[in-house]
């Protein structure tokens, strides 16, 4: 039968009680929400709908065209000024996801001849972008500074180390100085995806790069999306100007792509003006987030310390997972689930966001639902 391999791929999903299923959100959802990547609860802020709503109006529903047709508009040229002013970058570029910057970003800086240095824990999107890249990859185990290191003094020629600045699994923070320090001795770029860090870390939420010291640096490139803190759509590459350039002539996500929706800048704008006027609100989240872990290791769960936003509690098996943030749904409460195949070191765990727009009564509630609800 055509496509039989695809039934039986499901019968043995089904067996294995790993079936994905999608599930429409109501506008005005009852569940707490620690689901979300909304870090700084800025996807509903009525200035970020306003603006969306008004780049709409005055620009269309989409952009039209790709980014050098007709896709192009003062919007987008002024978000790409102000992202890379915020974090510290000579220039910006922006695309319609994540995902899409981060393919760009390793295609075009990891050409035929050059090595691609892989953290262990990457997200999908820079393994995929490792992957369709010309260049050789090598995959180092995760955060390990030395066998980057190694791997660099055995290539001669040009290269490039990539890696999460948070990684969204268990939300741990990539060693970025000791990664830029072994780029520097071999004189490698280094590319870092700072989905989780932009918004959240740094002075006012300038990023990881920028709490590192590494804003603006010629050998340092940067991704990130605008889909978490920033409650929006699209991802950006900020970095020095030559890269960019090359970018805007190499990148084939950014060529034959249709340019990001025009509200989706305008949101993404909206956020980050939002966030210059009100910089509390990163070290709000950190606050958010470390209180969740604190109250979690109270109640006896195993959650990992967090360095972001991201909060991950160990479950003991991918069934009882997926049971677990079943019951959290069944008492009020939205928190997502990491099992495998998501999760290379086929550990399962609940993932929680802390949001800065959290009540420490909603964290309670929270942590008791976990609780109550432990396998
Ligand atoms: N990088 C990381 C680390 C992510 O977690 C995500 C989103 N899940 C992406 C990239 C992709 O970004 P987007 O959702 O904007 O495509």
């Amino acid at each position: 039968m055509v496509f039989g391999w695809i039934d039986e791929q499901a019968e043995a999903r089904r067996r294995a009680g790993l079936v994905r299923t999608l599930r429409p959100r109501p506008a005005d959802s009852p569940l707490l929400d620690l689901a979300s990547n909304d870090y700084l609860g800025l996807a509903r802020h009525p200035e970020v709908t306003a603006a969306a709503a008004e780049a709409a109006r005055t620009w269309g529903g989409g952009s039209t065209g790709s980014r050098l047709v007709t896709g192009t508009t003062a919007l987008h040229t002024e978000l790409e000024r102000t992202l890379a002013a915020f974090c510290g970058f000579e220039a910006a570029l922006v695309f319609s996801s994540g995902y899409a910057a981060n393919l760009a970003a390793v295609t075009a800086l990891g050409p035929h001849g050059s090595l691609i240095v892989s953290d262990a824990g990457n997200h999908a999107s820079l393994i995929d972008g490792c992957r369709l890249a010309r260049g050789d990859r090598q995959v180092v185990g995760h955060a390990d500074p030395e066998a980057v290191r190694k791997a660099l003094a055995a290539h001669a020629g040009p290269a490039i180390v990539v890696s999460d600045t948070v990684f969204s699994v268990d939300g741990d923070r990539a060693p970025l100085a000791a990664l830029a320090a072994a780029c520097r001795e071999h004189g490698a770029g280094l590319v870092v995806d700072d989905a989780h860090g932009l918004g959240v870390l740094g002075d006012g939420g300038r990023g990881a790069p920028y709490a590192a010291g590494l804003a603006g640096a010629e050998d340092v490139v940067v991704t990130a999306t605008l889909s978490k803190s920033l409650g929006s759509q699209g991802g950006v590459v900020l970095g020095p100007a030559r890269v960019i350039e090359h970018l805007v002539n190499a990148a084939r996500t950014f060529i034959f792509d249709t340019g990001l929706a025009p509200a989706a800048a305008g949101a993404a704008l909206a956020a980050l003006r939002l966030l210059e006027r009100d910089p509390e609100r990163a070290a709000r989240a950190r606050a958010v987030a470390a209180e969740l872990h604190a109250r979690l290791t109270a109640a006896g769960l195993e959650a990992v310390r967090p360095d972001a936003a991201v909060v991950s509690v160990r479950a003991p098996s991918p069934e009882q997972a997926v049971r677990w943030a079943a019951d959290c749904r069944t008492a009020g409460l939205a928190v997502g689930c990491f099992r495998p195949p998501s999760v290379p070191d086929g550990i399962s765990r609940l993932r929680l966001t802390a949001r800065a727009d959290l009540s420490g009564a909603e964290i309670e509630r929270a942590v008791r639902v976990i609780g109550e609800t432990r396998p």
